[in-house]
């Protein structure tokens, strides 16, 4: 499997890549591909009876993987205080869909 790195880095700089698990590339890639289980995702396959397919922690938007991992707002508290306990500030991830490039 490929490997995900942010638009507009070269792959030099990811040799740390190597070190993430499997199913964390894994993960990633099938967000960034749109293939993990939101509600968004479940209802265009026509599995269970999802009635609403609207974020249920914001209620402001589709269900969609692209949501659920970066434009939430609770996705993105979540996100803030992760990179603050791993001492990182400031964070340009807009989309997973278009943020994340296969190397
Ligand atoms: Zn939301």
């Amino acid at each position: 499997m490929k490997g995900i790195i942010m638009a507009g880095t070269s792959r030099k700089n990811f040799d740390w890549l190597a070190e993430i698990p499997k199913k964390v590339l894994c993960f990633s890639w099938r967000a960034k591909m749109e293939r993990i289980p939101s509600a968004v995702a479940l209802n265009r396959r026509g599995i269970g009876a999802i009635s609403n397919i609207i974020c249920t922690h914001c209620n402001q938007a589709l269900e969609c993987a692209d949501h659920l991992l970066v434009k939430c707002s609770f996705a993105r508290t979540v996100m803030v205080w992760i990179l603050r306990w791993c001492g990182i500030s400031g964070t340009n991830f807009e989309s997973v869909t278009e943020d994340f490039v296969e190397v």
